[in-house]
């Protein structure tokens, strides 16, 4: 079934890392060494998300599925902070919601105006400014921007709708949406001819109007994943009343009553919620059908607790009443619906001085620590307080405690990156 229709997307969104922080000292000519004015990083770009009108499927993201905001810049001499970078905005059609792609949860609900920041910028790093001491005044060092968020997310567009049209194909969904709004949808005789939803603005009066969405017709199994369908309940899952629309008339040989039922189990098989969305029945085709069939179909409606509502969509039969009263019957309903985030981000991010120590020979061990490194190209190793700052960090983070744990001995060789130490207790 080709479509241009796309209502799915899997992307990576990346935000920038922050800028590291610099290591510099003031210097005027004739002053032989001034104190450190090393700036901070500047913060990484954001990945914020936001509502385009003008934008109706998420097709643009089958064709760019990598998404990274810029890094900030960074610090540098004379105190100077790098810029923070930009954020990379993303736009998508109003009601796509966005998941954490792993654990299924709703991260944002870009529906409303607000942009939304989706993943976070990292921290810039602090210029050695910020490590001057009484007791240590030349700091050699300075700290490295932390790593922005990174996720992989899909993305989903749930139609934004009050009242969402249900129904088997061919029973008149279309023509009844052409018929009570603006919008013109494609009509034709065989199935399935609506394959994207359409929005139409039906008015009520002066002032007051509703949206409804004409969605592709439900077919038997469509829960299930097979055929059309089951992907297009999703767009009247925010809608706050339903018109289940029903061929009285039977013209295509099939019993109403069934058909009723069938597209309702469809309903139940999506999801228990949409199956407890309110309902008007509404028995299309009656310029066709005989009044017995209207009388009988109604009363099995009325049966059931449910308005029913005879109507010719061709004929228009029926149909002045109708924007009257699913607008007073939406007064009294929830507004519609939307996502709250359920997505709550690791407080505890990715231990920022992660690593790992192999041995590589009986007397030769590798450190795997990027951060240690940065810290490491960012001093003189023979600067005296250097030196005990970055012997701290091999403390503080574990590094010393692992190698002992793994049998170190004084005089064994210990790498990391391009640098290589002797161990010495
Ligand atoms: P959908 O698949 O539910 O959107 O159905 P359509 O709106 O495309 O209509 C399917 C067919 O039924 C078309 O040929 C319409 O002209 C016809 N149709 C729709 N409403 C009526 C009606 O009230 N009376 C009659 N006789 N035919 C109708
Ligand atoms: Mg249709």
């Amino acid at each position: 079934m080709a479509s241009n229709f796309v209502d799915v997307a899997r992307i990576v969104i990346k935000a920038g890392k922050g800028g590291d922080g610099a290591v510099s000292f003031h210097r005027e000519k004739f002053v032989a060494a001034g104190g450190p004015d090393g700036g901070d990083g500047g913060r990484g770009g954001n990945v914020v998300f936001v509502a385009d009108d003008n934008l109706s499927t998420l097709m643009d993201f089958r064709y760019k599925r990598k998404y990274a905001a810029a890094p900030g810049e960074n610090g540098s001499g004379s105190r100077c902070t790098g810029k923070n970078a930009p954020d990379l905005v993303i736009r998508v059609p109003r009601g796509t919601v966005i998941r954490d792609a792993a654990s299924g949860l709703v991260m944002a609900d870009i529906s409303g105006d607000e942009p939304v920041v989706v993943a976070r910028g990292g921290k810039g790093g602090w210029g050695n400014t910020h490590f001057a001491s009484p007791t240590r005044q030349i700091p050699r060092f300075a700290k490295p921007g932390l790593p922005g968020e990174e996720f992989e997310v899909r993305l989903e567009l749930k139609l934004i709708a009050d009242v969402g049209l249900i129904g088997f194909p061919n029973v008149g969904k279309s023509t009844l949406i052409s018929a009570i709004s603006a919008a013109k949808p494609k009509i034709a005789n065989y199935h399935f001819t609506t394959l994207t939803p359409v929005l139409g603005v039906v008015r009520v009066g002066p002032e007051a109007s509703f949206v409804a969405a004409d969605i592709p017709g439900l077919i038997e199994g469509a829960s299930e994943g097979v055929g059309l369908g089951h992907d297009f309940l999703r767009h009247v899952e925010r809608c706050r009343l339903l018109l289940h629309v029903v061929d009285v008339s039977g013209c295509e040989g099939r019993d109403p009553k069934e058909d009723f039922e069938r597209i309702n189990q469809e309903l139940v098989n999506f999801s228990a919620e949409l199956a407890q969305r309110p309902q008007i029945v509404l028995g299309n085709k009656c310029d066709i059908a005989t009044p017995e069939q209207v009388a009988e179909f109604r009363a099995y409606i009325e049966g059931q607790g449910l308005v029913f509502l005879p109507i010719s969509a061709a004929t228009r039969q029926g149909l002045d009443g109708l924007p009257g009263l699913v607008y007073g019957r939406l007064k009294d309903l929830p507004p519609v619906q939307v996502y709250e985030p359920e997505f709550v981000r690791d407080t505890t991010p990715a231990d920022p001085r992660a690593f790992t120590v192999e041995q590589e020979d009986e007397h030769v061990w590798r450190v795997d620590a990027p951060w240690l490194e940065r810290i490491l190209e960012g001093s003189d190793v023979e600067d005296y307080e250097s030196l005990q700052y970055f012997q701290r960090q091999l403390g503080e983070s574990g590094v010393l405690d692992e190698l002992v744990r793994r049998g170190v001995q004084e005089d064994d060789t210990i790498k990391i990156g391009e640098f290589e130490f002797d161990y010495v207790f």
